[in-house]
């Protein structure tokens, strides 16, 4: 009997999943195994939105394994000894996983690898296990990287994308292999009331709603703060519950400009991925250094926390910042203008935001986060750095009956657009009805601190 090991990370799911498909057809049996990882919860992934996201996807993993025959085995511990503890154990030949996009992921990866070769076994990684397309697979002349999207876009629009792998009917486990017990998503201390439930059944069936639902209006509505017509997918293109290539594939295959649009979005994703895989340390480094000199001190931290706290007198913003810590989630829209209030119009580094994002954010990636702050902040990949998103302006926009700001700030509910993205200019005795705050800044002011700090016209 043969054994190899399929090592998860992020990609907890059955279907469409290259290393488990490759174990499955090199040997006789496989060990499914997650391991906890002390040093991964240390680099900041241990947030309670996602550890709760988490107990979700492994419940449901280990179930659907076995319906299959199998189980999943949990263990904790560094990575790369309990591998080889268990490969140890197992005398397995083989171990498989998708490739890693972050520094860490592929520091982990050759530690591994060299640590099983030094015993005579092999490291197989998977590419397009986590994005559709490798990163490093498309590269324009003269660059290891693509540092703007639209070229990006229509190289990785033209490539055929891998088949997508049905999920296997048999998973065969060897007998009697210890386990850490999965932990509970009810443990988990500190979850945001509507977070959203984890799990590749849970993805599949969103998938479908997705595609058959509001896909087709996606276009249209993807922008709107209250219509709510996005997917809701990110978290489980994060955990891997959906395959970004199954996505894909059968966003094309539905069409339409909702498809169109769609897909645009999901190619974003890899191409965070790929800046990111080239450029390791723009997770935390400003990709292009804009030789800002971002405000700090007690006034700062004071606008900082009221901006964390979904206070900061711009009801739109606040809104988005409530929507995050209640859900775990915000929309696009309110990422880009409460980010872009945070570093343009309070002038404080992105990577601030980008932590108090990653604390809560169920999707929360190095990738996605750290890049779309960069680009919002105009450190990163906008060819326009110095936009500046005006929340009155976005509001009238992208909400233009108020109904998302209705729907998390209540102090306001009484009160109709126009005044309500502009509550501080109603008349006195009008204005006192609403126990909700002045503006942390004039957005003169904010203007004029963001151009004198980044020395732009
Ligand atoms: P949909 O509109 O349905 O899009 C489908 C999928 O495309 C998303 O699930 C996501 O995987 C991908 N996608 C869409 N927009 C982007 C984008 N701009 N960049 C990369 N991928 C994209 N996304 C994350 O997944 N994790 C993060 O940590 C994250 N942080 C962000 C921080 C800021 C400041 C900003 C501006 C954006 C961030 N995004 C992040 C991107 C985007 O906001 C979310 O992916 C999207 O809102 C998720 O909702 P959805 O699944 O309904 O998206």
């Amino acid at each position: 009997m043969n054994v190899a090991v399929v090592l998860y990370t992020s990609d907890l799911r059955l279907h469409d999943h290259p290393p488990l498909r490759a174990a499955l057809s090199s040997c006789d049996r496989v060990v499914p195994l997650f391991v906890r990882d002390p040093a991964v919860d240390a680099a900041g992934f241990a947030a309670p939105n996602r550890l709760a996201f988490l107990a979700d996807c492994l419940a449901d993993l280990d179930t659907a394994l076995r319906d299959r025959g199998g189980r999943l085995v949990l263990r904790s511990g560094d990575t790369v000894d309990e591998v080889c503890t268990l490969v140890r154990s197992q005398d397995a030949d083989e171990v498989h996983m998708a490739a890693g996009v972050s520094g860490y992921a592929r520091a982990r990866e050759e530690r591994l690898r060299a640590a099983l070769e030094a015993e005579g076994r092999r490291l197989y990684t998977h590419e397009g296990v986590v994005t559709a397309a490798a990163p490093g697979s498309l590269v324009p002349a003269g660059s290891d990287h693509f540092a703007v999207f639209t070229p990006y876009f229509r190289r990785w629009a033209g490539v055929p994308l891998r088949r997508v792998l049905a999920a296997p009917r048999s998973v065969p486990v060897p007998e009697g292999i210890g386990s850490d017990p999965l932990p509970r998503r009810q443990a988990v201390a500190g979850v945001s009331p509507g977070l959203a439930r984890g799990g590749e059944r849970e993805a599949r069936t969103l998938l479908t709603r997705w595609l058959n639902g509001g896909l087709a209006r996606y276009e249209e509505l993807h922008d709107d703060l209250a219509a709510d017509g996005t997917s809701r997918l990110s978290p489980h293109l994060h955990f891997g519950t959906l395959s970004a290539t199954e996505a894909v594939q059968r966003a094309r295959a539905a069409g339409g400009p909702g498809g169109e649009a769609f897909v645009r979005q999901l190619c974003w994703r890899d191409f965070h991925h790929q800046v990111l895989a080239a450029r390791p340390d723009s997770a935390a480094r400003d990709y292009r250094g804009r030789g800002d000199r971002w405000r700090t001190g007690a006034a700062a931290d004071e606008e900082t926390e009221a901006w964390r706290e979904g206070r900061t007198g711009y009801p739109v913003v606040d809104a988005a910042m409530r929507q995050l810590r209640h859900e775990g989630w915000m929309h696009n829209r309110g990422r880009l203008l409460a980010a872009s209030f945070l570093t343009k119009t309070l002038y404080v580094d992105w990577r601030v935001g980008a932590r108090h994002f990653l604390d809560l954010l169920v999707d929360g990636d190095l990738a996605n986060n750290q890049l779309n702050w960069q680009w919002v902040a105009g450190t990163g990949t906008d060819t326009r750095p110095n936009r500046v998103l005006n929340p009155v302006r976005q509001g009238h926009r992208f909400d233009p009956e108020g109904r998302y700001v209705h729907r998390w700030v209540p102090e306001l509910a009484g009160l109709a657009v126009p005044q309500l993205h502009e509550p501080w200019r109603l008349p006195g005795p009008e204005r006192a009805r609403y126990d909700y705050p002045d503006p942390v800044v004039a957005l003169a002011d904010g203007l004029d601190r963001f151009r004198r700090g980044r020395g732009v016209e």
